[in-house]
């Protein structure tokens, strides 16, 4: 049964800060498998917002990897770094709603007051010279996880978290809630590391007037010493002629039916959207050797 109301967009949203590893492909066929079972589009956007973080020639291998794995999204590639006055047009609406302001305080300041600053930063005379913070919320945010249930978040818990950092960069945070309203994105599947975030976006949605998408966030794929497989782990990149055996594999983790043999890629990964289970998904992080 379709977990939304028509249409389902889906999307695969990687930071190009280096190639693809188990832990994205995760996220990448989730989101696609949730996608192409609900007859839903299933949308790219390379998040290239942070060139200090990225890697050069990481977009590109990332994108020849999902090809590699027949992983083939629908329409263009949308790029971040190409979006910025969307991003700027949100803030400036956040900052005349006041539900943004300038902030010029370093972490130490910040930390002082649990990261939430609003009542104790002097309004910055150069506001070029300071960040934009969302003036996080302390009412409750609920929403229905379609994997891990129930959840109820605070913003405010998190602190004043940065839209627009001090060096004029915009941050994910604002980003994500722009594009996926953009690209009228209906579900979101994405690790569980992004699940504290979620407040946060639910409350820049009902700022910015944005319907709220259905979310699942998947377990995490971490290493021997429990640490998530992350780039910044140098979990291994993916080795795209192995591409079958990747899914296979990632399949398996996410405790999915796989069919015992299979002409090609295509007909592998359009067996396993015709059986694609969330319920099934584990709900605690997946060690992986
Ligand atoms: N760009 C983020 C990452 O690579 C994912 C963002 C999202 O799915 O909301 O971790």
């Amino acid at each position: 049964m379709p977990a939304t109301l028509a249409p389902y967009i889906g999307r695969f949203a990687p930071s190009p800060t280096g190639p693809l590893h188990l832990g994205s492909l995760c996220s990448a066929l989730a989101s696609y498998l949730d996608a192409r079972s609900n007859g839903g589009r299933w949308l790219l956007r390379i998040e290239n917002l942070d060139p200090p973080r990225e890697q050069v020639g990481a977009d590109h291998r990332i994108i020849q990897s999902l090809r590699a794995h027949r992983l083939l999204w629908d329409g263009d590639i949308v790029w971040q770094s190409q979006r910025l006055g969307a991003y700027q047009q949100a803030l400036e609406q956040l900052l005349d709603q006041q539900q943004a302001f300038y902030c010029s305080c370093s972490r130490a300041q910040l930390a002082e007051h649990g990261g939430l600053h609003r009542d104790h930063c002097v309004a910055p005379l150069q506001k070029g010279d300071a960040a934009v913070r969302l003036r996080a919320s302390n009412q409750p945010y609920c929403f229905r996880d379609r994997l891990l249930g129930h959840q109820q978040q605070t913003p405010s818990s998190g602190g004043d978290v940065v839209l627009r950092r001090r060096d004029g960069l915009f941050a994910y945070q604002l980003a994500v809630v722009v594009d996926d309203a953009d690209s009228e994105v209906s579900d979101i599947v994405r690790g569980s590391d992004l699940l504290d975030s979620t407040a946060w976006q639910l409350q820049l949605q009902d700022s910015l007037g944005y319907p709220r998408p259905n979310y699942l966030h998947l377990p995490l794929l971490t290493d021997s010493s429990g640490d998530k497989l992350s780039k910044r782990s140098y979990a291994p990149a993916l080795d795209d002629s192995c591409a079958e055996d990747n899914i296979r594999r990632v399949l398996r983790y996410l405790n999915q039916a796989t069919p015992p043999t299979t002409s090609d890629l295509d007909s592998l990964l359009r067996w396993a959207a015709a059986h694609w289970q969330v319920s099934a998904i584990p709900r605690h992080a997946i060690a992986v050797n």
